[in-house]
């Protein structure tokens, strides 16, 4: 199975942004802008709180609706945190699993991710892995490095019936809302990684389901190239998906 041969997805992250007006106008006109999801799947990962309103909105239609993150723990004493049976009950069905925001800014540590990610395969909220190098990391040539302790630590706990339901994003740290684009090269070498390692963890068949996606300053005029490259099957998208104007041409990038 080639990148060509797995569904494309576009994903918006909003991270801690727009009020609760702006949030539903948004989420109203992508839905009434989408088409019927056939050649390609769309999402947004939006604030905990907007989730139960975003999700009612989107209902019905193909688009996706999912938290920016969670906590492995079901329930008890974790101040501040949102469980995957909360995120469920208001009707999300995904998650972000391992921001780069989330690492860097909060300190989330690699082994968190495993049981984020089991979490969330075992109360059926579908996870995607961030995964990516800060620029010292690539200065210092261990973006591959990086790359593979994220994977391996993120995915520890997957079990081969479950990789066909995750995703993974390449999210170069330096490239997140700084407007500084991988280049096409770093973008298809870093996949290329990635790839490989799924390919040696887990028979080939199931690591040719799981949909590799880039993120980092993802913008209309970028975003076909981007898609173009071999082992690219999607797109996470920060800053550009906060208006329908830069979103929509981005989920509607010419294959
Ligand atoms: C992101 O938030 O995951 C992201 C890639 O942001 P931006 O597109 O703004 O770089």
């Amino acid at each position: 199975m080639t990148s060509k041969h797995r569904k494309p997805y576009i994903a918006g992250n909003w991270k801690m942004n727009l009020g609760r007006a702006q949030a539903l106008d948004l989420i109203k006109t992508i839905k009434g802008r989408l088409g019927d999801g056939s050649d390609r799947e769309v999402a947004v990962f939006v604030p905990s709180v907007y989730l139960a309103d975003v999700a009612a909105v989107a209902q019905g239609s193909p688009l996706g609706v999912g938290a920016q993150n969670i906590y492995y723990e079901t329930e008890g004493a974790y101040t501040g945190e949102t469980s995957c049976q909360m995120i469920r009950e208001v009707g999300a069905d995904r998650t972000l699993v391992g921001h780069s925001e989330r690492r860097h800014l909060f300190g989330e540590p690699d082994e968190w991710m495993a049981r984020k990610m089991r979490c969330a395969l075992d109360h059926g909220v579908v996870p995607m892995l961030c995964v990516g190098e800060t620029l010292d990391e690539r200065k210092a040539n261990r973006t591959e490095r990086v790359l593979k302790r994220q994977l391996e630590a993120g995915l520890m706990l997957l079990k081969p019936d479950d990789y066909h339901l995750a995703s993974i994003a390449y999210e170069p740290v330096w490239a997140i809302g700084t407007g500084e684009v991988a280049t096409l090269e770093q973008i298809g070498a870093a996949h290329a990684c990635i790839r490989k390692f799924l390919a040696a963890k887990i028979e080939a068949e199931i690591a040719q389901t799981v949909r590799v996606l880039y993120g980092g300053s993802v913008k209309p005029d970028n975003a076909a190239a981007i898609m173009a490259l071999p082992d690219v099957d999607g797109l996470l998208v920060g800053g550009a998906s906060l208006k329908p104007d830069t979103f929509i041409p981005i989920v509607e990038f010419d294959s």
